[in-house]
């Protein structure tokens, strides 16, 4: 299991029991969003508001903790940094998949005169699952 005290001190973040916990939650999920996270810290601590995890979570993220994912015309979910890698979403039932960047994903990458520090590739389309339905 992650040690989500020293993820947060490794990035210059205090290890509060707000920001643990919402670790927590994204960690167990994979990919969640703000709602769902609220809903799985609340159980724990009821009087965690909604705009005190949404502030925790815009700072975890510029401090690198957590990766926004964004989805099409969903609310944006959310991860732990991990390294770069490509999201299978599937636009029917919302689920996420992660998948590595080959070698040969990752020489398409390379753009002319730009130097490229890190990426995030989301494809979109219907998962295994909802294909089958
Ligand atoms: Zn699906
Ligand atoms: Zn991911």
């Amino acid at each position: 299991m992650t040690n989500y005290i020293n993820l947060l001190k490794e990035n210059d973040l205090k290890a509060t029991i707000q920001r643990t916990s919402i670790l927590k939650s994204i960690d167990q999920a994979g990919h969640i969003n703000i709602d769902e996270i609220y809903e799985d810290v609340k159980e724990q601590y009821p009087t965690l508001s909604l705009a005190t995890i949404y502030k925790n979570i815009i700072l975890m993220q510029q401090n690198s903790v957590i990766v926004e994912v964004p989805m099409n015309g969903e609310k944006s979910k959310y991860e732990l940094k991990k390294d770069d890698h490509i999201h299978l979403i599937c636009q029917q039932c919302g689920s996420i998949q992660d998948r590595e960047i080959t070698q040969s994903t990752q020489k398409t990458l390379v753009i002319e005169n730009f130097k490229l520090n890190n990426s995030q590739i989301n494809l979109y389309g219907v998962c295994q699952n909802c294909q089958n339905r």
